[in-house]
């Protein structure tokens, strides 16, 4: 596939309807794309059946398309891709970067889970497979919005899962995989996957991939400051009446809710990309009920 200057991404996890949390990271990663004349793909993260609703891809295509965010490419499902991240696996399994382990939840309890080397060497029949991160792997990135994040992956996360071990792929490894696979060169999503993004970039490392550009979103939360749930059945966005959730994800993104002006969807998101200023973006979790109440929300 041709290469771009900027290719931005949407990766929601069919886990029920686009909610407005999701709304705000799609709406983000698709203004900056467009602000920056590039792409944006819409790829659906559909690795945890488990967790799934049936329908529910579907469903949130549709109410994107309903906010007139259309995918560039044809959106992709992971659970099309299994061979993609047996691929990858095995490389790192053949260059003994990663490591079979049999290690039970309960065998990590007293290391807060957090894997450093094997304590159950019984050879049980499900195994995970791990990322080897070997001490003193100390990874910094520059994020769009926070700057300078450094995380020390080997003390605070550990040997990174790849392959769980009830058989299912883990999301670091698959997004890895992917991102890389379709040439994103620019991840715009919320701020709750921040502390994923120095495992991502070790995993990229160590497969040789490129590392693309990061900026973590404020996530939207509660009045007690935990995240929106995903289940608040009042919170689903309604594609059917997209303005009034489009221009609140408008403030959200810390914009001035006078420089939207009337009219439709599609005149809404022209205005929205030439007006977006990305410098406008709050750091902190934006609680919705100021959303709503009309205080202010920037952080500056
Ligand atoms: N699928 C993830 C989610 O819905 C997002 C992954 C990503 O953007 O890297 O939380």
């Amino acid at each position: 596939m041709a290469a771009a200057d900027y290719r931005g991404r949407f990766a929601p996890s069919p886990t029920g309807p686009l909610h407005f949390g999701s709304l705000v990271a799609a709406f983000g990663s698709w203004l900056m794309a467009r602000r920056a004349d590039g792409e944006w793909w819409v790829r659906i993260e559909d690795l945890d059946p488990p967790r799934e609703v049936p329908g529910a891809a579907d469903a949130q295509l549709r109410t994107l398309a309903g906010f007139g965010l259309v995918s560039d490419a044809p959106a992709v499902r992971q659970s099309e891709r299994h061979a993609r991240y047996r691929a990858a696996l095995d490389r790192l399994l053949a260059n003994g970067r990663a490591f079979p382990c049999h290690c039970s939840r309960s065998d990590l309890a007293a290391a807060k889970g957090i894997h450093r080397t094997c304590r159950d060497h019984r050879s049980r029949t499900e195994a995970a497979v791990r990322l080897r991160v070997e001490d003193g792997s100390v990874v910094t990135f520059v994020d769009a919005l926070h700057g300078r994040v450094t995380q020390d992956v080997a003390a605070d996360v550990g040997d990174v899962v790849l392959l769980r071990a009830d058989g299912f792929w883990a999301y670091q490894l698959a997004v890895v995989v992917d991102d890389a696979e379709q040439g994103i060169t620019h991840v715009v999503r919320g701020a709750d996957l921040l502390d994923s993004t120095p495992r991502q970039i070790l995993l990229q490392r160590a497969l040789a991939l490129p590392t693309p550009a990061y900026m973590h979103l404020p996530l939207i939360v509660d009045p007690h400051g935990a995240k929106l749930s995903k289940s608040m059945a009042a919170l689903p966005v309604d594609g059917d009446d997209p303005l009034p959730a489009l221009r609140l994800a408008w403030r959200a993104l810390g914009q001035d809710r006078d420089r939207l002006g009337p009219g439709g969807v599609e005149r809404t998101l022209s205005r929205a990309v030439r007006e977006f200023d990305p410098s406008l973006i709050p750091r902190k979790p934006i609680g919705f009920a100021a959303l709503h109440n009309g205080s202010t929300i920037r952080d500056a």
